[in-house]
């Protein structure tokens, strides 16, 4: 019975003069999202509201759970519109709709009537009143209950008229493309795809690294990062994943550093690469998986010697999550079980057993110097062959 939804978005109504470069940055990530649905969709900015009008059949459940996947959208209601053809046929219509979407009838509601074309005969008191009344009759088991509705039931008379009482949640956030864009650091891991979705739900566009061991991590080890990437590009948009040779710089740590050392110096490469990246795609920042305590590498004094890398800031937005509610957001986005899957990410070989947990800058910094000379190079090269993947939902 519906073939438009309104959309309501909560934060980006308050931008001020910039709102309209919210609006359309909101309507375009629509569009992206519906593109895959079942049907032919028409979205449209008028008066300070959006709305998405199915042209013809469509696939209802679809086109929600695409749209409650667009950051910025608080809300999504199924709406009916239609043509103002005079108050005896409004009536009709509203306690047709009811009839419809609440078929047992019996609930307690309330009318949110708002005249915004303002020569419309009866202002929005009268229209409570008389829809209520229309209402009332026709389904006696109803009542009226003005603080605590089990239904609103609003009318909204513009050019045509809106009637709508359902609001679906949506994800809230902000429109994708209205906050920058930033490198995320992309591991087969539960973490960073949760992270990568976390900044986007932000509006940052995000664009990916994967750090490649081969032959020591499988191509099934790449293959799931793709995966993730994918999940994730479900609710940011297609990512541009590039996928590092990381075998030699890994040996050549490997053999030339302290074994305690390993993960710390590796993350610190990894850090330098990712920036090199971020800088050539205009990045303002990049993004980890990491969380306080989660794991050696990730104390605040191995956390302080990686950021020490590198001049663009390094967001975490798992910092301070415990590994659980991580888990509970990688569920919600179906990251988890592909995470899950056992295909290691950084051979086992590399991680040393007993690795420093309190390192310091100044020793890592020292065992570094091993590799001056033959690193740099290695750099370079992993730069410059690096595999690059648009990935699409
Ligand atoms: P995740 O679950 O995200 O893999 P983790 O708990 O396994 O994280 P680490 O392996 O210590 O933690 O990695 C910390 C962060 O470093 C990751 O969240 C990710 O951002 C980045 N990272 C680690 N390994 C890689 C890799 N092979 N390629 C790209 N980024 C990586
Ligand atoms: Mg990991």
């Amino acid at each position: 019975m519906f073939h438009a939804f309104l959309i309501k978005y909560a934060e980006i109504g308050i931008k001020g003069k910039n709102r309209y470069l919210f609006e359309d940055a909101l309507v375009s990530q629509i569009e992206r999202a519906l593109k895959k649905v079942d049907g032919v969709f028409k979205v449209t900015k008028e008066m300070g509201r959006i709305y998405v009008n199915a042209e013809g059949d469509y696939d209802y459940d679809e086109a929600v759970e695409a749209l409650q996947r667009v950051f910025g959208i608080s809300g999504i209601c199924p709406v009916v519109i239609v043509q103002d053809t005079g108050f005896e046929d409004l009536k009709k219509e509203v306690v047709d709709y009811v009839g419809e979407v609440y078929p047992n009838s019996t609930q307690s509601f309330k009318m949110c009537s708002r005249r915004a074309r303002k020569n419309y005969p009866l202002d929005s008191m009268e229209l409570n009143a008389e829809l209520g009344e229309a209402i009332l009759d026709a389904y006696p088991e109803m009542s009226v209950d003005v603080h605590k509705p089990e239904i609103s039931i609003t009318v909204e008379v513009r050019q045509k008229i809106y009637i709508y009482s359902k609001v679906i949640p949506g994800p809230g956030g902000m429109p994708v493309g209205t906050s920058g864009k930033a490198m995320l650091l992309l591991s087969g891991g539960i973490d960073s795809p949760v992270a990568g979705y976390m900044i986007s739900k932000r509006g940052v566009v995000i664009e990916a690294v994967y750090f490649h061991a081969p032959p020591y991590t499988s191509e099934r080890a790449k293959d799931k990062v793709v995966d993730l990437a994918k999940k994730v590009a479900r609710y940011s948009g297609s990512i541009r994943l590039r996928i590092v040779n990381f075998t030699e710089i890994q040996l050549a740590i490997y053999d030339n550093c302290p074994h305690d050392e390993l993960t710390i110096i590796m993350r610190r490469y990894m850090m330098k690469i990712a920036e090199r990246f971020a800088v050539e795609a205009g990045c303002q920042g990049l993004i980890t998986g990491e969380s306080i305590g989660q794991v050696a590498s990730q104390t605040m004094q191995s956390l302080a010697c990686t950021n020490e890398v590198c001049a663009l800031p390094v967001f975490r937005p798992l910092i301070a999550f415990d590994k659980q509610d991580i888990i509970d957001i990688a569920n919600k986005i179906d990251t988890y079980e592909t995470s899950v899957l056992p295909y290691e990410d950084c051979c086992t070989i590399f991680v040393a057993k007993h690795p420093v947990t309190k390192p310091s800058l100044k020793k890592i910094k020292n065992s570094e110097k091993r590799l001056d000379g033959i690193i740099e190079e290695m750099l370079d090269r992993a730069v410059e062959t690096a595999e690059i993947i648009e990935v699409d939902e």
